[in-house]
């Protein structure tokens, strides 16, 4: 069975995603922020809903779960065994398994601190759902993580094969890509992409997912050992060394003060 993933969109720039099958009748969610338009997503494609993933406590990741066990009491909710969170019925943390029988799937839990401390990741057929860990172009911010946390967790996701389809919950790449361009001005990858990114912006197509493969050329955060990053950062940060750990923290600190 081939699993088909689609997006919801919800609030300004969110995405919520619908793991369906054809043959199934019963969907996954992930991230529901918000219940309502999973629920019109629903009744418009007659399926139901057979099970929710979490990958962090905020609420717009989570908006919905209240919501969606009105409609669907029964199913279970997957979510990050270090984060408290209403409705949860089974807390995961690494190496976990989840399996959606009724989609023929099965993902693997990573831990991936940072964005919050106790944020996960789910991973399977190819596809990593990420959160607020990676974005197209660019990661998350800071909140209860650290930013030693981030670098490792935006480490190991670079290590996953390239061939890797990265399901981030916001659709930020063109702002990403801005920032970017103050790190690489002259990155040929880059350039091509935001010229890609900006005719899908124009027709309202989603620019996620993405796959690791062009992150790991464009994604200034999953590019820490790169000489011109590692430049970049230590125009903005003195004595800076090159430890990609290091390197992350200037990048991230000079994109909260003057970026975004
Ligand atoms: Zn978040």
């Amino acid at each position: 069975m081939s699993l088909i993933i689609k997006p919801i969109r919800a609030f300004s720039d969110n995405y919520i995603w619908v793991l369906a099958a054809a043959s199934s009748d019963l969907v996954a969610v992930v991230d529901p922020g918000d219940a309502r338009p999973v629920l019109e997503w629903l009744q418009r494609s007659g399926k139901h809903l057979g099970a929710i993933m979490i990958t962090h406590f905020h609420s717009d990741h989570t908006g919905g779960i209240a919501g969606l066990l009105e409609a669907f009491p029964e199913i279970p909710v997957y979510g990050p065994a270090r984060e408290q969170i209403a409705g949860i019925t089974h807390r995961l943390s690494e190496g976990d398994e989840v399996e959606l029988g009724f989609l023929s799937a099965a993902f693997s839990v990573l831990d991936v601190p940072g964005h919050t401390a106790g944020h996960i990741a789910y991973l399977g057929h190819d596809v990593l759902f990420c959160g607020d860990t990676v974005f197209a172009a660019g990661c998350g911010r800071v909140f209860t993580g650290t930013f030693e946390q981030l670098a490792n967790s935006l480490l190991r996701i670079s290590r996953l094969p390239p061939e890797t389809r990265l399901y981030c919950a916001h659709e930020y790449t063109l702002d990403n890509i801005g920032f970017a361009k103050w790190v690489e001005a002259d990155n040929p990858a880059l350039l091509q992409r935001e010229s890609e990114v900006l005719a899908k912006a124009e027709k309202g197509i989603p620019t996620v997912p993405s796959t690791l493969a062009i992150e790991l050329e464009t994604n200034p955060f999953l590019r820490l050992t790169e000489q011109t990053v590692v430049a970049a950062a230590q125009q903005h940060m003195a004595e800076l060394s090159d430890d990609p750990v290091a390197v992350f923290t200037a990048l991230r600190q000079w994109k909260d003060r003057e970026y975004d």
